[in-house]
């Protein structure tokens, strides 16, 4: 397999710093609605803080890939004094849960590092520096991701079968 320079873009978690404000959420759902900045929806962010206040947590976790499986994690991790459950830090959009899935038709949401921005808005929005952006190069083994609208397509056929869903993609795509 070929080997790339690839580009590796990530965003550390200050997590103690965080103060739960959502602002994050609610500028990536601007960003990514459409048109761009028409509406607000944190439930349409791909960034989304998981918040226990009674026990003082506000961990920002971003959306990674689609999966069809539930995992066994239930795993409770007791950090600083503080107890997280293992789905609190999971990027999945997975069967177990309604994070990262976009309202009314359920389609996977991921983070895309606002490729279309110069830099990653939740990042500049955040406030308190909880965010952290960071770019490096690597030498990576040349593969093709799967992309948006190739999770969009696998969990619609997870959830309606192979058949249905291209009799609907077939009977769409004619009428257009
Ligand atoms: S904008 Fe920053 S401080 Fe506010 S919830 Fe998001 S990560 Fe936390
Ligand atoms: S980097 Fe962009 S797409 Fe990703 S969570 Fe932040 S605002 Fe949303």
């Amino acid at each position: 397999m070929a080997i790339i320079k690839k580009t590796i873009k990530t965003i550390k978690i200050d997590a103690d710093k965080c103060n739960g404000c959502r602002t994050c959420e609610v500028v990536c759902s601007a960003v990514h609605a459409s048109p761009k900045y028409s509406s607000v929806n944190p439930a349409d962010s791909r960034i989304h803080v998981i918040t226990h206040r009674l026990n003082d947590i506000w961990l920002p976790v971003f959306a990674g890939e689609y999966t069809p499986a539930e995992c066994n994690g239930r795993d409770q991790y007791i950090i600083d004094g503080k107890e997280y459950d293992e789905c609190s830090f999971c990027r999945a959009t997975c069967p177990s849960r309604n994070m990262f899935k976009e309202p009314g038709t359920g389609l996977p949401l991921k983070c895309d590092m606002c490729e279309e921005e110069d830099r990653p808005l939740c990042v500049e929005w955040c406030l308190n520096d909880v965010l952290i952006y960071e770019e490096r190069e690597e030498e990576v083994d040349q593969e093709i991701e799967p992309d948006e609208l190739a999770a969009g397509l696998d969990s619609l056929i997870d959830k309606f079968g192979r058949e249905k869903t291209e009799t609907t993609f077939a009977r769409l795509l004619q009428n257009r």
